[in-house]
């Protein structure tokens, strides 16, 4: 293939089963502009590499301090170890860790590297009928990098799931969408007050994206259910209204679970959001009302 764009790509997961039909590569860019306080995976925010740091593992040695080229970008007795406002991600320390305690997040990848790796499993997705998926971060945040992944996986006859919050300008919609099989969409709130009030921003761009595209690609809508956000009937139904309205069949519901907290203090943040898992009878309340609408449901993904 001809040279495409380099992606800055932050996991490439193999034999995943969540993220559409059969067996799948799920290949993760780094890179969101949504900054949902339930993230489970904040090292897909900023589309630079950066370093998680595990304290766990660190012995404090000093070998990172002797190689960082940045005055006080590495404070020993500092429970983070590194001062992340003035760190240049020269990743330089990573190397000298002998104790593994700096992991690198986002590697540079062209496309035929990345398909590479996709390609290695390409006998299970033939008989499983899966694929490749392209997820986030927002694999919309670098799109000329996602057209392409697509573009060439198609070329092997892969089929082809686009993994998205919806949150991007329509014309990086518009680049990808012609290379997708599937669009996993996701609607985390259809209360334009709440949604703007929780995640800073409004959902109308993500409700345009979403009409735009209905109709014209298959569509399986995911929501994230989130106590003391969204996890209210009110929600299920006008979920299930918008789902009905634009002739889309299936619905995920993906409930809340905390576990990306560890992540954020390994990159130096604070969860700030806290909750109790969703109770079962809750969730399957949920799932029958939608059911009622005649959609298919799926709890987890
Ligand atoms: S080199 Fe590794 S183990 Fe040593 S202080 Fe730095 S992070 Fe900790
Ligand atoms: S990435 Fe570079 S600047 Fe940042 S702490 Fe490591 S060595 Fe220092």
């Amino acid at each position: 293939m001809k040279d495409g764009p380099d992606g800055i790509v932050l996991d490439i997961q193999r034999f995943t089963t969540w993220a559409g039909p059969g067996i799948r590569t799920t290949v993760f860019l780094k890179g969101c502009a949504l900054r949902c306080p339930w993230c489970c995976n904040p090292e897909g925010w900023d589309p630079q590499p950066e370093i998680l740091f595990r304290e766990l593992k660190c012995s404090r040695c000093g070998d990172c301090l002797a190689v960082c080229p940045v005055p006080g970008a590495i404070d020993l007795s500092a429970p983070g170890l590194i001062n992340r406002k003035i760190c240049t991600r020269c990743l330089q320390c990573v190397d000298a860790c002998r104790y593994k305690a700096l992991l690198p997040v986002g590697s540079k990848l062209t496309v035929a590297e990345v398909m590479d790796e996709v390609l290695r499993d390409s006998l299970f997705y033939f008989n499983s009928k899966g694929g490749l998926t392209v997820s986030g971060g927002e694999p919309l945040f670098q799109a000329d990098f996602t057209a392409a992944l697509f573009q060439e996986a198609r070329r092997y006859g892969l089929h082809t799931c686009l993994d998205t919050s919806g949150y991007a300008p329509p014309e990086n919609l518009e680049k990808v969408l012609p290379h997708v099989d599937l669009v996993l969409y996701d609607v985390k709130h259809t209360n334009a007050a709440r949604h703007h009030r929780k995640l800073g921003v409004p959902n109308w761009l993500i409700l345009d994206n979403l009409r735009k595209i209905a109709g014209s690609v298959e569509i399986i809508l995911s929501a994230p259910l989130v106590p003391g956000f969204n996890d209210a009937g009110d929600f299920i139904q006008e979920l299930g209204q918008l789902a009905c309205s634009l002739g889309i069949r299936e619905v995920h519901l993906l409930p809340y679970h905390g576990m990306g907290e560890p992540k954020y203090r390994m990159l130096g943040r604070l969860m700030k959001f806290e909750a109790q898992a969703i109770d079962t009878g809750k969730l399957e309340n949920f799932q029958q009302q939608l059911e009622a609408r005649g959609l298919l449901v799926d709890i987890g993904g």
